[in-house]
């Protein structure tokens, strides 16, 4: 896992996407939803300025998520700093299951932003989790935890 003297990255959420991003998960609930980040690189991490939906079209859309193939392509053709991935967790913890992980491989390569995020135990708000996704020296992905901030 991550050397422990590696000074943690940060992913930096401007607010309206932080706000989408969790309208998003509640909006479909009890099902996993997710989407794309758009951002740029910044230093000690990422910046994210721009969240975009995607249809999960999996087939048991309560406990995984498969992007919509149409909406994926379209926002790959978009270009423009397409940087992460988001996908919810509503009924367990914002932590990589074993799932995500045997998925990354098909995302790894062009991102580099993960987020994951549950329905907050209490209040409003969400819990969200941020990972960055990099290449170990044995050519495999790993998710490093990032810490996620707002502004
Ligand atoms: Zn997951």
């Amino acid at each position: 896992m991550a050397d422990p003297h590696t000074v943690r990255r940060e992913i930096r959420l401007n607010a309206s996407c932080g706000r989408q991003i969790a309208e998003h998960l509640v909006s479909g609930l009890p099902y996993e939803t997710c989407g794309v980040l758009r951002g740029k690189a910044a230093a000690g991490g990422m910046r994210i300025d721009a969240f975009a939906p995607i249809r999960n079209v999996a087939p048991d859309p309560l406990h995984r998520f498969v992007l919509d193939p149409a909406e994926w392509t379209r926002e790959c053709l978009r270009g423009g700093g397409l940087i992460g991935l988001f996908h919810s967790h509503p009924s367990s913890p914002p932590v990589p299951s074993d799932e995500d992980l045997r998925q990354l491989p098909l995302f790894a390569g062009m991102l580099s932003a993960y987020l994951i995020g549950s329905p907050a135990k209490t209040g409003g708000e969400i819990e969200l989790n941020g990972y960055m996704i990099e290449k170990g020296k044995n050519g495999l992905y790993h998710l490093i935890p990032a810490d996620v901030t707002h502004g």
